[in-house]
């Protein structure tokens, strides 16, 4: 259903030029200077600031961003230093700095049910407690270890009812940073169940987006069943997102995507370890690697001390792989990385390993783009389209010369297929105001 919210925004910024937006059904209905308001009409005064496209943050993971939100982080701290476990439901824990095995959980813990993740995000170990929680089937490894590796899915029962209030909050975070589309780039779960105001391309099982396929770097790779799952994937008509993180899973992948081609929408999640010559390889394919800078701002010491000495100058490459040719696109990889796509802006520029450093507009540009082709050119905003918008309180320049002085931008609306999703008052403010 179109919006039926009527929208003059007045004195804005697009492409160098000051102008007049009407949204009118959901789309953008005229650009031009000097527009009149018509009745029920509701205008936003924006005083001179940027009109553009809605971000996109091209790789993050909804349900745990809004589970998180219920949960207690350690950052990166050993169990240990666990403080405030008070209460008697199901504890959920993450951000560990160890891994752990069930039987520690349970001398911690008791009969109190707790899962616990690694933060890297690819292992929960559960106690005894929670484990008899869980309806799905148990390998015997599993019921001896309390281990789950990459099954987030399976312990699903376990995720606490709070979850659509959750992702409700999440999507209007999102909206507050002016963020309209979204790649949930969780493997397996229900897209339709991922319910927030933004355009979501679901990279699961059941999604529309490429197919999401993890490499392993922890066990055996199996080169033989990733050829077929690309080849399942193209049969299906769905390109693939291949979650690649180790130098050796990264040359893996090339090496099947020499057997079955590159098509138009595949990609590279990560590559957190990659030589120039495999970015060669990856510029010659024209493979786009969707990377998540404030990953490694946040994680980058535990990083480093857990790759060889050897490999920590390929860790996260961002403007290295740019300079090989390599198109790139950044994300936030939430819950693991930052939400705030603006941090990510702040990170690529500053916190990159190596002294690495990718100029704001760069990495701007990348989260202007279409969620189907991250690293292509970005959106424009046109009379036409569906209405998408960020309204800044300045223009992108100053606004990223904020960011980089870490000072929050002024996002002072969000618009979603017309819709008014930020503020959530309906009152536009700062920096502008309503008549
Ligand atoms: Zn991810």
């Amino acid at each position: 259903m179109p919006s039926s919210e009527r929208w003059l925004l007045r004195d804005v910024l697009l492409a160098g030029e000051r102008l007049d937006c009407r949204l009118r059904d959901g789309v953008v209905a005229e650009l031009a200077p000097g527009l009149t308001a018509a009745d029920g009409d509701q205008i936003l005064e924006a005083a001179g600031g940027s009109l553009l496209p809605g971000l996109a943050d091209h790789h993050l993971h909804l349900r745990a961003t809004a589970a998180a939100r219920r949960s207690i982080d350690l950052e990166g701290r050993p169990l240990s230093t666990l403080t405030a476990a008070d209460g008697d439901g199901l504890l959920r824990v993450i951000g560990a700095a160890d891994a752990l095995a069930r039987g520690q959980l349970d001398e911690m813990f008791g009969d109190r049910p707790v899962r616990v993740q690694h933060r890297s995000g690819a292992v929960w170990t559960l106690n005894s407690a929670a484990l008899a929680l869980l309806p799905a089937e148990l390998s015997e490894k599993e019921r001896r270890t309390g281990q789950f590796w990459r099954s987030s899915g399976r312990l699903r029962a376990l995720t606490p009812s709070a979850d659509h209030a959750a992702l409700a909050e999440i999507s209007a975070e999102l909206a507050s940073y002016g963020v309209t589309h979204v790649t949930d780039a969780t493997p397996d779960g229900d897209p339709a169940a991922l319910n927030v105001e933004q355009h979501v391309l679901s990279l699961a099982a059941d999604g529309t987006g490429p197919r999401k396929i993890i490499l392993s770097d922890h066990l055996d790779l199996d080169y033989g069943a990733l050829v077929s799952d690309i080849l399942d994937a193209r049969e299906r008509g769905r390109a693939v997102a291949v979650h690649a993180v180790s130098a050796a899973s990264l040359a893996v992948l090339l090496a099947a995507f020499a057997e079955t081609d590159v098509r138009i929408g595949d990609r590279v999640e990560h590559a957190a370890v990659c030589s120039d010559a495999a970015a060669e390889r990856l510029a010659e394919l024209g493979l786009p690697v969707v990377t998540q800078p404030s990953l490694y701002a946040r994680h980058g010491e535990g990083y480093r001390r857990e790759t060889e000495p050897e490999e920590r100058e390929l860790l996260w490459r961002y403007g290295g792989l740019l300079a090989l040719g390599v198109r790139v696109a950044v994300s936030s990889d939430a819950p693991y990385g930052d939400l705030d796509p603006w941090h990510t802006i702040a990170a690529a520029a500053t916190a990159l390993p190596g002294g690495e450093r990718v100029e704001p507009r760069v990495s701007f540009a990348s989260l202007l783009t279409e969620p189907t082709d991250p690293a292509g050119a970005p959106r424009i905003v046109r009379v036409g389209r569906e209405a998408n918008l960020c309204v800044l309180a300045d223009s992108v320049s100053e606004t990223l010369d904020r960011v980089l002085a870490s000072d929050q931008p002024r996002v002072v609306a969000t618009f979603i297929r017309g819709r008014l999703s930020h503020p959530r008052s309906g009152r536009v403010a700062p920096g502008a105001h309503e008549r």
